[in-house]
């Protein structure tokens, strides 16, 4: 069955992938985003194709349209990007899911939130399953992000509980691919950029600190799993892929791949940052059948090869 869907923050990295697969399988699409880190570029491909629609807008107002399916999306994700205006960050999550799930609860849609592995902040439990509360500080830099996510995931549920609207939550771990933005100051866009420009190679901290990193295509399946789980399978579930790697490694391999002969160099470690990071995906592998099945290697070919045609080096 073929479905009307909305895709908010759908300019952006990992909704623009999302747009191309509902599209590709016969979905119709608007995607609504108010391009703040998003890009045309990143659906100028889709422009012309009849199931697809482009808004602009801020979903921090309302939007009224006929649907039946929703991704929320719609919120910056690099810490660059969220710290520049805060208190904006916190209204997109927080105003923008009271509005989404306001649009849901009226057409009868159902909505799936992406959320984020940040909602564990510096967890204490490693690897994080889905049942940890998470150790977030509510006062600090990452804030106006971690617990603007958390909210957004308290407004799901409770719009579940009290509306019965039809909630699906993601939480993403950090994700890379294609698409992503090459000033957005994440680890593997900074590292690939700095690589293949042959400046210097910049290690927050000890760089022993670690992260799990999921290809976007894996991570686009599983959303699209999820959504299509039947009702009342609400999540949160994790979704990510459970290789972990210091941010030395990670450097390391992106210098190898990328035949670069950048140097390393330490650079402070920005505060609250988490010493460590890697999903439990055992309820994805149960309820989606889903596991990544691209390794970083294989994922960080095809990003290396984007960011060399974007920056024509
Ligand atoms: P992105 O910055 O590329 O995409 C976000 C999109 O939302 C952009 O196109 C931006 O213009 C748009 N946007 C921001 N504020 C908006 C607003 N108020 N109204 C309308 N549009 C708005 O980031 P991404 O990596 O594609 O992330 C997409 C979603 O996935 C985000 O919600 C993010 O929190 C979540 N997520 C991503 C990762 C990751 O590693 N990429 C990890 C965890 C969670
Ligand atoms: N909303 C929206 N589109 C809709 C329906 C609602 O943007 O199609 C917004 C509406 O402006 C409201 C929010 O979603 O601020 C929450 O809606 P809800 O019905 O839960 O609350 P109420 O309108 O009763 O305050
Ligand atoms: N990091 C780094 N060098 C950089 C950018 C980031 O060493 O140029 C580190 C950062 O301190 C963090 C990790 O890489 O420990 C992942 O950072 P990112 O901003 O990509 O994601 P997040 O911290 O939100 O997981």
């Amino acid at each position: 069955m073929n479905h009307s869907v909305v895709v908010t923050g759908g300019a952006g990295f990992l909704g623009s992938h999302l747009c191309d697969r509902l599209v590709d399988r016969g979905d119709d699409v608007v995607c609504v985003d108010n391009l703040f880190t998003g890009s045309k570029d990143n659906i100028r491909h889709l422009l012309s194709n009849d199931r697809f629609e482009f808004k602009r807008h801020d979903i921090t107002f309302p939007l009224y349209l006929e649907l039946d399916r929703i991704f929320n999306l719609a919120c910056p994700a690099s810490p660059i990007h969220y710290q520049h205006d805060p208190v904006q960050t916190t209204k997109t999550s927080v105003h923008g899911a009271i509005n989404v799930l306001g649009l849901a609860k009226r057409v009868g849609a159902r909505i799936l939130q992406a959320s984020t592995s940040e909602v564990y902040g510096d967890p204490v439990i490693h690897p994080q399953t889905e049942d940890y509360w998470g150790n977030v500080n509510p006062i600090g830099i990452r804030s106006c992000y971690d617990e603007g996510k958390r909210c957004a995931e308290t407004l799901f549920f409770d719009y579940h509980r009290q509306h019965k609207v039809d909630i699906k939550v993601v939480r993403i771990f950090n994700t890379y691919g294609p698409r992503m933005h090459p000033n957005d100051g994440r680890v593997v866009s900074n590292f690939i950029v700095q690589a293949i420009k042959g400046e210097d190679i910049t290690i927050f901290g000890d760089g022993l600190q670690t992260r799990s990193f999921c290809y976007v295509d894996d991570l686009i399946e599983a959303m699209l799993r999820m959504m299509e789980t039947e009702t009342g399978t609400t999540g949160p579930i994790n979704i990510g892929n459970p290789g972990e790697y210091t941010m030395l490694e990670l450097a390391e391999t992106v210098l190898r791949l990328s035949g670069s002969n950048s140097r390393l160099v330490k650079r402070p470690l920005p505060p609250d940052d988490p010493k460590q990071r890697q999903p439990n995906i055992s309820m994805a592998r149960s309820m989606l059948g889903w596991e990544p099945t691209i390794s970083l290697e294989d994922g960080l070919a095809p990003t290396i090869d984007y960011f060399k045609r974007l920056l024509k080096v």
